[in-house]
């Protein structure tokens, strides 16, 4: 590790440049890489997110296409169209955007995406084959953990890791990486007794409450690494974390910003799960 700071815009970057290599050989192949994000929401916020990856993908020369089924889709409709997808040759990664209309869950719609499309670890098949360690692709974000820790050279094997929630999207996969690494993991929640004291044990701490402000030195064994994957909307319009950075910095050795940290490389490794799927390379 190199300073405090974690950042995760260069390994992003460098994850582009590879993407966009693969991307360009499996067209010059005949199978341009396509992704396809399905939303039924009319949130801001994720309309900015699907715009944003629409726009990386387009650097990178994957095709993305939005299917926008409004806010008030039902889910039958939903289901079909991910089912419609899944069946369509010429689609290789598919992604159902959240949050969903009231009623609907990830976790039951995922169920829809094919195995083998589903380069956001939406399907509950994916999360257990991931658990069984099988080949599937962890939800982005997951990855990402994993692939920061990785870059900036964190040890895992024999160590100790704490993960703060136990969201399919995040806290669990995460685990499962760290286990399947050879970390010795606990997996925290809001009926965890006394956080501070599990979490200021472990060598690596992710945290993924969506909670700003939750983690501060007492935490933090001293150190350790703080990977954060919060990210939580400030009234002036910007992002924190669910570190206290500059009391985390007290103890921690390295921290991942935010932004600039998880959520960069997060993008990356979509569009990178999306080449990898259209090579059929699960
Ligand atoms: P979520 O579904 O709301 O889950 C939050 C988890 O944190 C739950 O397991 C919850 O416990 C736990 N928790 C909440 N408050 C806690 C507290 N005070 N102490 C201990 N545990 C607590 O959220 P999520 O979808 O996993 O997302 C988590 C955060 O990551 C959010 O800020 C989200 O915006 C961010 N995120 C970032 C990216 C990215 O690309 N950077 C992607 C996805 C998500 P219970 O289970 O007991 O309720």
């Amino acid at each position: 590790m190199s300073g405090l700071l974690l950042g995760g815009r260069e390994l992003a970057a460098a994850i582009r440049v590879e993407t966009a290599e693969r991307a360009a050989a499996l067209t010059a192949a005949g199978t341009p890489p396509r992704l396809t994000v399905v939303v039924a929401t009319d949130d801001e916020a994720s309309a900015w997110y699907v715009r944003s990856i629409g726009t990386a993908a387009a650097k990178i020369g994957i095709t993305c296409d939005v299917i926008e089924l409004g806010g008030d889709a039902d889910v039958a409709t939903i289901r079909a169209t991910l089912t419609r997808l899944s069946a369509d040759d010429l689609v290789h990664g598919i992604i159902l955007q959240t949050p969903l209309p009231a009623g609907a869950t990830l976790e039951d719609l995922g169920g829809a995406i094919a195995v083998e499309k589903d380069v956001d670890g939406a399907n509950p098949l994916s999360l257990g084959r991931l658990a069984a360690g099988l080949p599937a692709y962890p939800p982005a974000t997951a990855a990402a953990v994993l692939a920061l820790l990785d870059h900036h050279g964190v040890e895992l094997a024999g160590r100790r890791a704490a993960v703060i929630g136990r969201s399919t999207v995040v806290g669990k996969p995460v685990a499962h990486l760290l286990l399947d690494r050879h970390a010795t993991v606990t997996v925290c929640h809001s009926r965890t007794p006394d956080l501070a004291a599990v979490t200021a044990t472990a060598d690596i701490l992710v945290a993924a409450a969506g909670r700003p402000g939750l983690v501060t030195a007492e935490h933090v064994k001293r150190g350790g690494v703080v990977v954060d994957v919060g990210t939580n909307p400030t009234p002036d319009g910007g992002l924190v974390g669910d570190a206290d950075a500059d009391s985390v910095a007290e103890r921690a050795a390295g921290l991942t910003p935010v932004p600039g940290g998880v959520g960069p490389v997060t993008t990356a490794l979509l569009l990178n799960h999306t080449v990898r799927a259209a090579a059929g390379r699960l």
